[in-house]
C-alpha cells in the first residue's frame, strides 16, 4: 500500500485505452467504445478476486459502505453499529442515509469487539458494520452469529485490507456485503473508486441502480430506462476504472511484496521483550498492508511514535492524537457540526457521543503503533529500517 508506487505502462496503456476512443462514461454509448468497457471488466475481474458473485462499483469507498447500506434498506432513524477506530468515512456513510452511527469498542485485533457489538444492540439496530482496519480483521464467525441471532445486516468495510482472507475466503466477502475503496493511498487504487461487493442478487440490483440515479440499466438506450426507485450519482468513470483494472491484476504482486516488507520488520520487533501484536483470529491472514505492534503501556506507546518522528521513520503512527481516524479527536462529530438541519431523530440518538467514554478502545489504542507497509521499499531499505526501528524501540523499552 499504496498501489500508485508502482504505476507502469500497464496502466497507461488502460487509461490509453479509453482516451482513443473517447468514452468516459461506464453505461451506454455502445457504437462508439470499441469494445471498451473497463468499468464492467473491472467488476468481473473484482469478482474473481472476492470470490463472489456480484460487484458494483461506485465512485468512493465512502460511496461504497453508503450504497450497500442503502441496497440493504437502512435508512432514517437505523442504529448501525460501527467501531471507534476507522476512518470517518464510515460514520459520514451512515449519517448520509439519515441513519444514526453507534460507536463501540475495539479489543486487541483493533476491530470491532463482538461483545462490545452484543451490548450495544437495541430495537432501533439495523445492521453492524465492522471495519478490517490497517490489513487485519475482527472475529468474522462470532459477529456473524451476533447479527443473525439479532436478524441484523452484516456489513463489512474492507478499504483497507483488500488481499487478506478468514479462513480462506476473501476479505469483503465475508459479510452480507462488503465494500472496498480504491481511493489514492489504496493498496489498489483508480485515483478514486470503490465497490460493493455481494453474493446477494437482490442487493446487487438495487446497488446498481441506486448508484446511477435510479436507472434500471435494461436494453441499451439510455432515454429508455426507467426507474423502479429514487438514486443518485456514485458512478466511477472509465478513466479511473481502466487505471484500477491494470492494478488488480497486479495484486498478487502487490500482496507478496506487502508481505515480505511486513515480515521483515515484524521479525526484528518480536526479538524485543515487552513488544507484542495484534491478535488476529483464526483462520485468518492479514493483507500485510500494516504492521501493527503494542507497546507496554500508553507512555511508552507515544514516547516510540515520538522518537520514531524525530528520527525520520516515517509513515508510522499512534492513533491516539490522530484526527483522522480515531473517535477521540472527532469532536465535529461528537458537536454534531452540519451545514444543514439534522433530525431531531438522529440528534437524540447521537447524544450518547457527548458523554460515553471508550476505556477499552483507549487502551489498545494508546499502546499501538501502526506502520504503513510501502510497496516500493526494497529489502534493503527495509532491513535499514528494521534496525532502526528496534535501536529505536529498545530506548523506550
Ligand atoms: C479509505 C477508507 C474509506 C473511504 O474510502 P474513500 O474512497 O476515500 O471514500 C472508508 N473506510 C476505510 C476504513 C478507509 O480506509
Amino acid at each position: 500500500m499504496p498501489g500508485f508506487e508502482l504505476f507502469s505502462d500497464l496502466e497507461r496503456k488502460e487509461v490509453n485505452d479509453v482516451l482513443e476512443n473517447g468514452v468516459l462514461m461506464r453505461y451506454g454509448f455502445d457504437g462508439m467504445r470499441n469494445g471498451h468497457w473497463k468499468a464492467k471488466e473491472l467488476e468481473t475481474e473484482l469478482a474473481k478476486t472476492f470470490q463472489s458473485n456480484y460487484v458494483q462499483l461506485v465512485s468512493s469507498g465512502t460511496a461504497a459502505v453508503s450504497v450497500a447500506l442503502a441496497s440493504a434498506g437502512v435508512g432514517a432513524g437505523d442504529e448501525v453499529i460501527m467501531p471507534t477506530f476507522t476512518f470517518v468515512a464510515s460514520f459520514e456513510a451512515i449519517m448520509m442515509l439519515g441513519a444514526i452511527p453507534i460507536m463501540v469498542d475495539i479489543d486487541d485485533t483493533l476491530t470491532l469487539d463482538p461483545k462490545a457489538v452484543d451490548a450495544a444492540i437495541t430495537p432501533k439496530t439495523k445492521a453492524v458494520m465492522v471495519v478490517q482496519m490497517c490489513g487485519s480483521m475482527a472475529d468474522m464467525d462470532t459477529l456473524r452469529t451476533v447479527c443473525q441471532t439479532h436478524n441484523l445486516i452484516f456489513i463489512e468495510d474492507a478499504c483497507q485490507a483488500i488481499g487478506g482472507s478468514y479462513k480462506g475466503k476473501p476479505l469483503g466477502s465475508i459479510a452480507d456485503l462488503g465494500c472496498f475503496s480504491f481511493d489514492f493511498v489504496k493498496t489498489i487504487t483508480c485515483g478514486e473508486g470503490g465497490a460493493v461487493v455481494t453474493n446477494n442478487k437482490d442487493y446487487y440490483i438495487k446497488a446498481d441502480h441506486y448508484s446511477d440515479h435510479g436507472h434500471d440499466h435494461i436494453g441499451n438506450d439510455r432515454g429508455a430506462e426507467t426507474h423502479p426507485f429514487l438514486g443518485y450519482n456514485f458512478r466511477i468513470s472509465e478513466l479511473h476504472a481502466a487505471v484500477g483494472l491494470a492494478q488488480v491484476r497486479r495484486l498478487p504482486e502487490f500482496i507478496k511484496i506487502q508481505k515480505r516488507n511486513y515480515t521483515i520488520l515484524r521479525n526484528a520487533l518480536a526479538k524485543l521483550p515487552g513488544v507484542t501484536f495484534r491478535t488476529v483470529p483464526e483462520g485468518g491472514e492479514e493483507s500485510y498492508a500494516f504492521l501493527n505492534f503494542f507497546m507496554p503501556n500508553a507512555v511508552s506507546g507515544q514516547k516510540v511514535a515520538e522518537a520514531f518522528k524525530a528520527n525520520g521513520v516515517d509513515v508510522c503512527w499512534n492513533y491516539y492524537h490522530n484526527n483522522w481516524h480515531y473517535i477521540r479527536k472527532w469532536d465535529h462529530l461528537k458537536e454534531l457540526k452540519s451545514l444543514f438541519p439534522i433530525s431531531k431523530e438522529v440528534k437524540d440518538g447521537l447524544e450518547y457521543l457527548k458523554t460515553k467514554s471508550y476505556e477499552q478502545s483507549d487502551h489498545w489504542i494508546a499502546r499501538n503503533i501502526s506502520c504503513l507497509i510501502k510497496l516500493s521499499w526494497t529489502e534493503d531499505e527495509v532491513r535499514e529500517r528494521a534496525e532502526k526501528m528496534v535501536m529505536l524501540v529498545k530506548a523506550v523499552l
